[in-house]
């Protein structure tokens, strides 16, 4: 992008957005989220490939909501609606109170009681909306801010919402934006399954600019608790550690579907374990800290390259057997990992209790002395 001073997606990429000249932005300067190289995930494949993180949890409210909300709240003040509702398993609520707050609206979120992560709910309710913990899960709060919006004056902000996908689009013109190509794969996990029908929508509308020369295919992965799409059925009662991707009944269940068969991709799902390796592995390997839903897009990367997929759809392509450049790999970080503490310090070793004198800390670790 050419202008010196970002100022969020939809300054950024006007001409891709349905807003006009007249529209009132309502903007916390979201997107422009860094495309961070990942050496040691790439070094777990193989030399064929270059891994990158999208790391959208360094988004306003720490997640890529942000860029789906600055559209939908917009587009609710253009339609001079005063209020905005969402069922949310944590980050939609997070983002619509502070966009309602920044545009002082008013900001009803419905959540399912105990399954949030304490980040969420703490961002919520400072902005001021109110919540309302539901007896029940993230379906049944959808459910209910579907009737709610459909008969009251209140604008809906779930990704249903059609604006939240239109903002959310702009990752991969980021993506795009930075790598000078589409990359050939994309991973990302899968809740709602708004996401990868935006991020597919972005790539297509780059391509058909001829801005890019190729499309991804599209890898997305559910929690094996919560796969509806994989296992073909709603799941009732969806568990998983990962509350981003609780979901048993996505709402973008056929584009999603449509995201994997036009790009020749998969949605696939991974266990808890390997969500909580991803994510520790993420952390301590890469410096890099996001949510335990995020590292579903590198358990699923982590799974595949370990059943072969990359050597079978790929020959070597270094070394003298070479035959082209490296495969391009992104991995989105859908949200930060100061979300949801409790599951940081569930799976990570405790602070060791030590008297306050140098022998006690010198008990615990072996230092050379200078
Ligand atoms: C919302 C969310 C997801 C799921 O995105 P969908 O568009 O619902 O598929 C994944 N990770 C995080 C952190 C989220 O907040």
């Amino acid at each position: 992008m050419g202008s010196v001073r970002w100022s969020g997606i939809i300054s950024a990429y006007r001409e891709f957005l349905p807003v006009g000249v007249d529209s009132p932005i309502v903007t916390l300067n979201e997107g422009n989220t860094p495309l961070i190289p990942a050496p040691a995930v790439s070094r777990e494949i193989g030399p064929q490939v270059d891994v990158y993180l999208k790391f959208e949890g360094l988004n306003p409210t720490g997640s890529f909501k942000d860029r789906g909300m600055t559209m939908a709240v917009t587009k609710a003040v253009e339609e001079g609606s005063s209020a905005v509702m969402c069922a949310s398993t944590g980050n939609t609520s997070a983002s619509a109170a502070a966009y309602a707050a920044r545009a002082g609206m008013n900001c009803i979120v419905i959540i399912p009681d105990g399954n949030i992560a304490l980040g969420k709910l703490a961002q919520a309710l400072l902005h001021g909306a109110k919540v309302f913990a539901v007896a029940g899960n993230f379906d049944d709060a959808l459910r209910i801010v579907r009737e709610v919006t459909a008969k009251y004056k209140i604008t809906l902000v779930n990704s249903i919402n059609p604006y939240r996908l239109e903002g959310q689009k702009t990752g991969a013109f980021e993506i795009c934006d930075v790598l000078g190509e589409a990359p050939q794969y994309h991973f990302i996990p899968v809740g709602n399954a708004g996401n990868i029908t935006a991020y597919w929508r972005g790539y297509k509308e780059y391509y058909a600019k001829g801005l890019v020369s190729g499309l991804p295919k599209m890898m997305g992965f559910q929690a094996e608790g919560a796969a509806p799409i994989v296992r073909g059925h709603v799941v009732e009662k969806p568990e998983t550690l990962a509350t981003a991707i609780r979901i048993g009944n996505p709402a973008s269940w056929k584009l999603a579907e449509a995201a994997r068969d036009e790009s020749g991709g998969v949605i696939d799902m991974v266990s808890d374990e390997e969500i909580v390796e991803a994510y520790r592995f993420l952390a301590q390997s890469e410096g890099v800290f996001c949510e335990p839903a995020s590292a579903a897009s590198v358990a699923g990367l982590l799974k595949y390259a370990r059943q072969g997929f990359f050597t079978r759809h790929h020959p070597v392509t270094v070394g003298p057997h070479a035959t082209s450049g490296k495969v391009r790999i992104v991995c989105v970080l859908t949200g930060h990992g100061l979300k949801d503490p409790k599951n940081a310090i569930e799976f990570s070793p405790k602070p060791i209790s030590v008297p306050a004198n140098v022998e006690a800390i010198l008990e615990h670790v072996a230092l050379e002395e200078r």
